[in-house]
């Protein structure tokens, strides 16, 4: 190819609509970007109410209305240009930031990027302004009527951009986007009344002068005060509030962590890693605890303007307010709050496991179980999933199981428990594929959990969940190959009710589900109807089985593709969800679930990887007693 002919090149300065619609790109991303700015904003103006409203997914509308301070003519006029922002006027001030806003550039960088109109009136104004504005360039100002506040529309978001309007996902999708930022604001600021509307239904509509409890109420419709501790810790300028979930109650993502900077819903990777750090070991590794966490901390001491969008900020003290975190977190989960059951986090089974009744536990137990902590072990993950009764619908994505199982004989666990810590260990990997055992007798099953045996050269402990889960998961995925899963008709459909982001990752794999035995139709917003499951599941409740699913597929978001994979991850959670766990076995069970593990490809471990079986040697227990021929 020739090289192109030298043109002569002039620099010019760009025009500020230009310039706008480039800083767009950094604060817009999607309608969802276009709300956080507005109700920001509407905050920012010590608005009591703040009513939104969206039509398709925020693609044809977003309506802001505030009762908040509103502008004067001329402060409306400045409010849409670049740079123009009442909030700071100083370099110093970005060091004591207390508003969400301060660049002054939201409304620019909107306004540019759609057709934009602002009505404004101050409290103590005769009339209040109208701004017409399209692709930033102004159309229209006149004197109009309207109620004191400011409410700002902002139609066919990027119809000037259609490189960005592209980009935009389904109305659902962006419509779950508006729902997840509309429940961080509604959560950092339970004093102010505030609505959504999505397409002419009334989505939310949280009362004014409520507390954080009732607001966690309201978004948050199955989460119980006796599924969360209260956070209450300060030292200096930094105080920490909120709530901690108890361990037992986990997710597979992040996505239940909502963290709050000063009023502002923010992320950091050190307020991650001290959460984790707080709940210790008392959540398996790829699991994630649930928090509702409000830092105030003296504005100096974070910087919150890295990022434009504002979500990511820094600390002058990083370690300091690491430390704080967890400590916090710690505390929290240490002090049963009086009301609360009181399950002991420490407790060396998974809370749920010790029914209603730990607070007797003591002595051995309790002892066996402060030391599995210590060892940083935990291998019976408290899972969140376990499936409860049909027909106890729960009617949010959080579940936790009630069941009520006597407590473990406590002489037995301790030993057991023990050798666990010290010798436990899964058969070699190379074994894989036979049987795990030639000969084998079952001895019975200690804490209504595990089952112990004996087999021909030692002892083996089974955890019957995990072993349940392998045989489900290889006999669903055969059948799958097969392309022959059963479908087994519910007595009764079942509506199950998902989070906005857990509904949209199980919309999107309706298909998948469909082949594999599921009979399920969309049934509004986060709504599903299911009528079958794949038989093998058995007995088991759509709730539980649906929001794992779901959970599971967020995690790994957007890759859900169809195929083998996807099909797996489906069973995989599935397996997960239908096993009921610690549910005393009967005898015939028990020898059945073993006769199954027995024909299973790989009986070692769970499709999750957690082992199913831990065997301890003659050889390894004769050392142990110090006798020195096994079996002596
Ligand atoms: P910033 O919030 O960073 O200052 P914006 O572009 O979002 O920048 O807003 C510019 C200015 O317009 C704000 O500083 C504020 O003075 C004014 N303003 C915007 N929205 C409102 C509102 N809802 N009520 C009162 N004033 C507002
Ligand atoms: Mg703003």
């Amino acid at each position: 190819m020739a090289p192109a002919e030298k043109e002569k090149v002039h620099i010019r300065v760009l025009p500020d609509h230009v310039i706008n619609k480039i800083a767009a790109g950094e604060v817009v991303e999607r309608p969802a970007s276009v709300v956080k700015e507005l109700v920001e904003n509407a905050l920012d103006a010590n608005a009591a109410n703040i009513d939104i409203e969206i039509v398709s997914g925020g693609r044809t509308l977003i309506s802001v209305s505030d009762n908040g301070a509103g502008m004067e003519r001329n402060d409306a006029l400045l409010s849409v240009e670049r740079h123009a922002t009442s909030k700071i006027s100083d370099v110093d001030d970005i060091e004591r930031i207390n508003t969400l806003g301060f660049r002054g550039e939201a409304l620019a960088a909107i306004s540019s990027v759609s057709r934009f109109t602002l009505r404004s009136r101050p409290a103590d104004a005769l009339a209040g302004t109208e701004l017409v504005m399209a692709e930033g360039k102004m159309q229209d100002v006149r004197e109009t009527g309207c109620p004191p506040g400011t409410s700002i529309e902002v139609r066919h978001l990027f119809f000037n951009v259609p490189a960005r309007r592209k980009f935009l996902r389904s109305e659902q999708t962006e419509e779950a986007h508006i729902r997840q930022t509309f429940m961080m604001y509604a959560l950092a600021n339970p004093a102010v009344g505030l609505k959504l509307k999505s397409d002419g239904k009334l989505i939310y509509n949280l009362p004014a002068n409520a507390t954080i409890e009732n607001r966690l109420g309201d978004l948050f419709v199955s989460i119980t005060k006796n599924d969360l501790r209260p956070v209450a810790w300060s030292s200096g300028n930094l105080r920490i509030s909120g709530y901690a979930a108890l361990p037992s109650l986990t997710r597979a993502d992040r996505s239940e962590q909502y963290l709050f900077i000063n009023r502002r819903p923010a992320s950091a990777a050190l307020l991650i890693g001290a959460i984790r750090d707080g709940y210790q070991a008392l959540i398996p590794k790829n699991r994630h605890p649930i928090v509702f966490l409000f830092l105030d901390i003296d504005p100096a001491a974070v910087d919150v303007n890295v990022h434009p969008a504002k979500k990511e900020v820094r600390f002058r003290n990083p370690g300091e307010v690491r430390r704080a975190v967890s400590e916090a977190i710690r505390e929290a989960l240490k002090n049963p709050d009086a009301g609360a059951a009181p399950r002991p986090p420490q407790a060396a089974f998974p809370p749920e496991t010790l029914g209603e009744t730990p607070s007797t536990l003591s002595g051995p137990l309790a002892e066996a179980g402060a030391k599995q902590t210590e060892t940083g072990r935990m291998d019976i993950a408290p899972t969140r999933s376990e499936a409860s009764g049909r027909g106890e619908l729960q009617s949010e994505y959080y579940r936790i199981r009630k069941h009520k199982f006597a407590p473990p004989p406590k002489a037995a666990v301790l030993p057991l428990m023990d050798y666990a810590g010290e010798k436990g260990h899964a058969p070699a990997a190379e074994e894989a594929g036979g049987k795990p055992w030639a000969w084998r007798r079952i001895v019975g099953q200690i804490a209504n959990l595990y089952v112990i045996m004996e087999t021909e050269d030692g002892l083996v402990l089974m955890d019957p969940h995990a072993a349940h889960e392998r045989v489900l998961f290889e006999k669903f995925m055969a059948e799958v190959a097969k392309g022959a899963v059963k479908s087994q008709a519910l007595l009764m459909a079942e509506s199950v009710v998902l989070s906005p982001a857990d509904a949209l990752c199980l919309r999107r794999s309706m298909g998948t589900l469909k082949k594999i035995g599921f009979s399920i139709a969309e049934f509004g917003r986060d709504t599903f109807l299911v009528d079958a499951v794949p038989a093998c599941f058995g007995d088991v409740a759509a709730q539980p089985l649906l929001a794992e699913i779901a959970a599971d597929l967020s995690e790994s978001s957007g890759r859900a593709g169809d195929g083998h994979v996807f099909e797996e991850q489906i069973a995989r959670a599935a397996c997960h969800a239908s096993v009921k766990a610690h549910s005393r076995l009967s005898e015939s069970e028990m020898e059945h679930l073993i006769s199954e593990l027995e024909k299973a490809e790989m009986p070692y471990t769970c499709p999750h990887g957690r082992p199913v079986i831990i065997h301890f040697s003659f050889h390894e227990l004769a050392r142990k007693f110090g006798r020195n021929a096994p079996r002596g």
